[in-house]
């Protein structure tokens, strides 16, 4: 026994040694800055959870407040995924901020517009899950002093359920920010450079990952639990072209890091996938940036104006039909009109503007000027707009939302935009446990997904402010199921709890 004792002691010791001598780094934030901190890699873990999106950050301190030990891996150099370019902000129904502003909201009515805006092919479970744990959602981050509490419209939504930042600002930077530091006041250790390549799977139950870190060795990482939040696959080209031939004309809004290794690892366990052709094109990129405009701009209250300088749609109608409108118009892009007071709503165009992106000018006849846009056809269009704004109806596209205030404050400002690939809606299957699918219907034990990995939510199109929401709802879901089924199994094997 004492034998055996000191035997498994150096065993552990030496692979300590070994491993710290690997000069890993975990990332640390102290406000924005990111600094690195010496960090010893164990080689056994409670949860990996590869990917430190707003999926994978939500997912590692629930499991870590459900009583387990996670270890978050993720292959870039620093903390962000496409999380952190998200701008809109978070959809969420019956909500205290709703409440408060006295929107009348209901579960019902989210689930009905989510589901209409996929065409009805979202899987209901999933919505149904989805939808009745939102207000939630808000209130777990608010608790984490994540607060959302300013309210706007996203294209498909009726009312104000689009959460976001007290100040109006874009939700990204500001959501990765205060997950980040939870993350941190639980000492969950986040691997940056470490690229996740396989998951290893025994006798049917998730063993580990494979993974390479930093010195370019690959080596295996054992864990009891792994939850899968790689995000989408909206930077690589060819599996965009594959499932849908044509996409690689559109310039992409995604991350670098959103190459869908996570549905191909789940794929070569045995995992489903789904709607792999599904990929959102977002009607209003800047084309030589690649920056998404955000929809709160539309959501506040500006219109779309083709190079002819008339409205062409409802620009707060979904995503597909706005970018369809665009690539119908014979120049196959929009200028994106406001003014002065949708800016001051908007505080995300400080940023665009500081970025060359934004026309300004203290006239509609400048403005026209600049656009090469006849300047009656313009006024025109302009004024027919405030009066369909004071009356609340649209004769000409049937708007409803994003109409409470006139554009008429100088300076004005325009944003050329066209369409660009946004958002991939298939993936991973999941059933509401957040446990993987596999080919033959049944959860892989262990094996967990979550964010824009998985597929069946949206559809065949995702309503904006969704996608944010979905992250934090299944994340948490995630990390609270693996934390359950560490437990279930200690207590199968009646071994000691951690
Ligand atoms: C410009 C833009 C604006 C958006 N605005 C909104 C919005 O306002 N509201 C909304 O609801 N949605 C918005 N979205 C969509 C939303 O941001 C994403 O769907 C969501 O953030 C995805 O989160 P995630 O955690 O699933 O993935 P990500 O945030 O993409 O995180 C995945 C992480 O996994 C890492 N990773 C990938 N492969 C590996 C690997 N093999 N090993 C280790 N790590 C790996 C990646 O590097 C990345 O850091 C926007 C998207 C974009 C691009």
């Amino acid at each position: 026994m004492t034998l055996l004792f000191f035997c498994k002691k150096i065993y552990r010791c030496s692979m300590r040694t070994l491993l710290s001598t690997l000069h890993l780094y975990k990332q640390s934030n102290g406000g924005d800055q990111v600094t690195s901190q010496p960090f010893d890699l164990m080689n056994d873990y409670d949860v990996i959870i590869v990917g430190a999106g707003g999926a994978g950050l939500s997912a590692a301190i629930t499991a870590k407040d459900s009583g387990a030990h996670p270890v978050i891996f993720e292959k870039m150099p620093t903390v962000r995924g496409n999380t952190i370019k998200s701008s809109a902000g978070m959809n969420a129904s019956e909500t205290k901020f709703q409440k408060k502003q006295g929107i009348n909201d209901s579960n019902g009515r989210f689930y009905e517009e989510t589901l209409a805006g996929g065409n009805g092919s979202n899987d209901s479970e999933l919505l149904r899950y989805f939808v009745e744990h939102s207000a939630d959602a808000i209130n777990w981050l608010d608790s984490l002093d994540i607060s959302l509490s300013n309210l706007t419209t996203t294209g498909g939504m009726s009312l104000k359920r689009t959460h976001r930042p007290s100040d109006g600002s874009a939700i990204g930077g500001y959501l990765v920010k205060g997950l980040k530091k939870n993350v941190e006041k639980r000492d969950i250790p986040v691997v940056v450079n470490a690229d996740v390549k396989n998951l290893v799977i025994e006798n049917g139950v998730i063993g580990g990952v494979r993974v390479v870190i930093e010195d370019g060795r690959e080596r295996v990482i054992k864990a009891k639990t792994v939850i899968v939040t790689t995000g989408g696959f909206g930077s690589n080209r060819s599996m965009l072209s594959e499932v849908s031939p044509g996409l690689d004309r559109f310039i992409t809004t995604n991350d670098e890091g959103s190459m869908g290794e996570g549905i191909h690892m789940i794929q070569d366990v045995g995992g489903a996938v789904r709607d792999l052709n599904h990929v959102q094109v977002h009607p209003t990129v800047h084309q030589e940036s690649g920056f998404l405009m955000t929809e709160a701009i539309r959501g506040e209250g500006a219109i779309l104006i083709s190079a002819s300088g008339c409205r062409f749609v409802n620009e707060l109608d979904r995503r597909d039909v706005v970018s369809k409108a665009i690539m119908d118009t014979s120049e196959e892009f929009s200028f994106l009109v406001f003014d002065a007071n949708v800016k001051t709503r908007v505080p995300a165009i400080g940023f665009y503007q500081s970025k060359g992106m934004v026309y300004e000018s203290q006239t509609i006849s400048e403005l026209s000027k600049v656009l090469n846009i006849d300047c009656s056809v313009f006024n025109n269009t302009l004024n027919k707009w405030n009066q369909a704004v004071k009356s609340k109806t649209d004769i000409e596209f049937h708007r409803s939302t994003g109409m409470d205030h006139r554009l008429s404050r100088a300076p004005f400002f325009a944003i050329k935009v066209a369409p660009g690939v946004h958002h991939t809606m298939g993936g991973v299957i999941i059933n509401t446990k957040a446990e993987v699918q596999s080919s033959k219907g049944v959860s892989i034990k262990g094996l967990y997904a979550a964010g824009e990995t998985v597929g069946g939510l949206h559809g065949e199109n995702r309503i904006g402010g969704n996608a944010i929401a979905e992250t934090v709802v299944f994340g948490r879901q995630a990390g609270k199921q693996a934390a359950m089924f560490i437990r279930a199994s200690q207590t199968a094997h009646n071994l000691p709890q951690k």
